[in-house]
């Protein structure tokens, strides 16, 4: 129901930002206030009787959702930012993105040893950011409680590289 709802709004760019890329546009569903209302609680659903402390997420469309969730599941939520965007002391992580490379931070008191973190996203491609987002959250020692995604592109195997990591890891909907 809500993977045909989220099929029909979000928008194919081809060769964007780069030839080769089918960028997934999301800005369609943020015209949507009922259907990003129905996203946060999809998530909230599938997290029912998980224990959250903290959700972090990815810059910059893991913000749209992440703090949103974080709002119903009243929990802080915590921004993992690209390189220099950060004012406070932080720590580091590089990562392989599906077209280029980054570096991400969090900030060293983000997360305490011991809290469990969501890690949200807007889109699982390649898996090469939430795996340096996972490496941050284990820097600071809190544990990883899952993963959540509007977009899945299963594709290109993701999911496999963060099996490892937790086996709770949501997708709306997968292409
Ligand atoms: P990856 O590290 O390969 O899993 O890439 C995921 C990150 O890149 C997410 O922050 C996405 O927002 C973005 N991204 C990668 N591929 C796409 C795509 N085809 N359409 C939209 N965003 C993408």
């Amino acid at each position: 129901m809500i993977e045909s709802k989220l099929k029909s709004a979000i928008r194919d760019i081809p060769d964007f930002p780069k030839p080769g890329i089918l960028f997934k546009d999301i800005t369609p569903i943020l015209k949507d206030a009922s259907l990003c209302q129905e996203i946060v609680n999809a998530f909230a659903e599938k997290l029912k009787g998980d224990q959250i402390d903290i959700i972090a997420g990815i810059e910059s469309r893991g913000f749209l959702f992440g703090l949103m969730l974080a709002a119903k599941l009243e929990v802080p939520f915590v921004p993992i930012r690209k390189q220099g965007k950060l004012p406070f002391n932080k720590i580091q992580e590089p990562c392989e993105l599906e077209y280029g490379s980054a570096i991400l931070e969090l900030h060293e008191d983000a997360i305490f040893p011991g809290q469990r973190v969501l890690i949200h996203d807007d889109l699982l491609a390649t898996g090469g950011t939430v795996n340096a987002a996972t490496r941050l959250v284990q820097q600071l020692e809190g544990i990883v409680a899952g993963y959540a995604f509007v977009i899945s592109l299963d594709f290109l195997k993701g999911k496999e590289s963060l099996k490892m990591h937790s086996d709770k890891i949501i997708s709306l909907v997968s292409y």
